[in-house]
């Protein structure tokens, strides 16, 4: 079953034919590829995006449409795993990421239900909500906006929710419709002067930096001087340094929709992002919808190393209907009609890949956003334009991406 938004957007209209040459091909078009377009056209690079399928059809049009901060993680978790330094460039990073893909947005005139009012983090257990204080404490004491909700407040921020122990309201995330947004950027993109080819699937990537050749599937020939891969975890073969095949990892996330809910019950759930269980489970409203994912935890293998998006987990549905049950009762009996998967990559760090790829002159990466590339991905592609256009990227934060840090073993 394929996704609400593939469904309900329309399609990519300003498809372009491929020329013979161009001086970059970026291969993928979803998020990663698009945005990477995006800022090498504006920068007055030919670039031409080679998508297999349709803009967004993968795990950019499966998604749950958060744009979030920390890539997940409550931040003194982020603290933690990286350190007070590179969690603030990771935090600011993202923050950075969100506003220039709203002004972008804005400037563009691209429809695409965009609602900056914030994100809930929710707490599953106790626990939790004493990790979310101290999340909030480390984010007072570096002046990040940022607000406690107490489990009494609850029922004000979040009215259908039940059996939560507190919150921690983000106001610097926002949601999104992300198979409209992609494609009103590739359509930016096109007006700036990219190409953007859908059903153009490469099958190898021959020749070496200055003169690529991109053999497509349907025998078409593409020759860049540069090449990006933007396909996260789905054709990590093409990548001829070998560094996508020995890093990237796919993991399958499973989103079910509920039938359109009465008003008065879609009323009780505030137009923001949502999560709880540190990110694993997420939920948001969609035109009077309940879209919510996660579980994956709660099955074996916890869905790693999964590349099929055609099936689902039935036992990862029954677990979220029962997160249904537990937390929102007025959603007892509610149908959930709709279910899809979707692939996403990580990597062994939990950071994302962007800039060149250590073996291979002339190749480069953005994506592997470890389930978290619509907050990541605008600005990354714009980095990632720098470093093509003016040899780096002036990016203090760059320097946490780099591809070349997972060859050190
Ligand atoms: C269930 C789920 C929920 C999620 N929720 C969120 C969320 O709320 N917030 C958030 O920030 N992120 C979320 N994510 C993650 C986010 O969707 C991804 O990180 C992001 O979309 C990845 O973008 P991408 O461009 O790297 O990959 P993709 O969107 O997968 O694009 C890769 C493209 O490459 C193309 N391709 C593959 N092979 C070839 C080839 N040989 N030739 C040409 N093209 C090829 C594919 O067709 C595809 O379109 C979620 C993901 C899932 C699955």
């Amino acid at each position: 079953m394929t996704s609400l938004w593939l469904d309900e957007a329309a399609p990519f209209a300003a498809s372009r034919p491929l020329p013979a040459r161009t001086d970059v091909a970026i291969v993928g078009g979803g998020i990663a590829g698009v945005s990477v377009a995006l800022h090498l056209a504006r920068a007055g690079l030919h670039a031409a995006v080679l998508e297999r399928g349709t803009i967004g059809c993968r795990a950019t049009g499966r998604n749950d449409g958060q744009l979030l901060l920390g890539l997940g993680e409550h931040y003194h978790r982020v603290h933690g795993q990286f350190g007070a330094e590179r969690a603030r460039l990771l935090w600011d990073f993202l923050r950075e990421n969100h506003e220039a893909l709203r002004a972008e947005l804005a400037g563009r005139g691209i429809a695409c239900d965009l609602q900056t009012r914030g994100g809930l983090r929710l707490a599953e257990t106790e626990h939790e909500w004493t990790e979310l204080r101290e999340a909030a404490a480390l984010l007072a004491s570096e002046g990040k906006p940022h607000e406690l909700v107490p489990a009494g407040a609850l029922g004000r921020r979040l009215p259908a929710a039940a059996g939560f122990h507190g919150a921690l309201f983000l106001p610097g995330e926002a949601i999104v419709e992300p198979v409209a947004m992609v494609r009103g950027l590739a359509a930016t993109a096109v007006r700036s002067g990219a190409v953007v080819a859908e059903h153009a699937e490469v099958a190898a990537i021959d020749g070496e930096a200055g003169e690529f050749t991109l053999r497509l599937a349907d025998g078409r020939r593409l020759a860049a001087a540069l090449v990006v891969h933007c396909t996260s975890a789905l054709a990590r073969e093409l990548d001829g340094s070998g560094l996508l095949a020995r890093t990237v990892f796919p993991f399958r996330g499973q989103v079910l929709a509920s039938a359109p809910l009465p008003d008065a019950v879609a009323a009780k759930f505030p137009p923001c992002a949502m999560s709880s269980n540190f990110c694993y489970e997420y939920f948001r409203v969609h035109r009077g919808r309940l879209l919510i994912g996660g579980k994956r935890w709660s099955v074996p293998g916890e869905e790693v190393g999964i590349l099929d998006d055609g099936a689902q987990n039935p036992q990862v549905t029954q677990n979220l209907l029962a997160y249904v049950r537990e937390h929102f009762p007025d959603l007892r009996g509610t149908a959930f009609p709709r279910v899809w998967t979707g692939i996403m990559a990580g990597t062994p760090d939990g950071l994302p890949l962007l800039g060149a790829l250590p073996g291979r002159a002339g190749t480069y990466v953005l994506g592997a956003f470890n389930g978290y590339g619509l907050s990541f991905a605008f600005l990354g592609g714009r980095c990632l334009a720098e470093m093509l256009v003016e040899g780096r990227s002036t990016h203090p934060a760059v320097a946490l991406f780099a591809p070349r840090r997972c060859t050190a073993e």
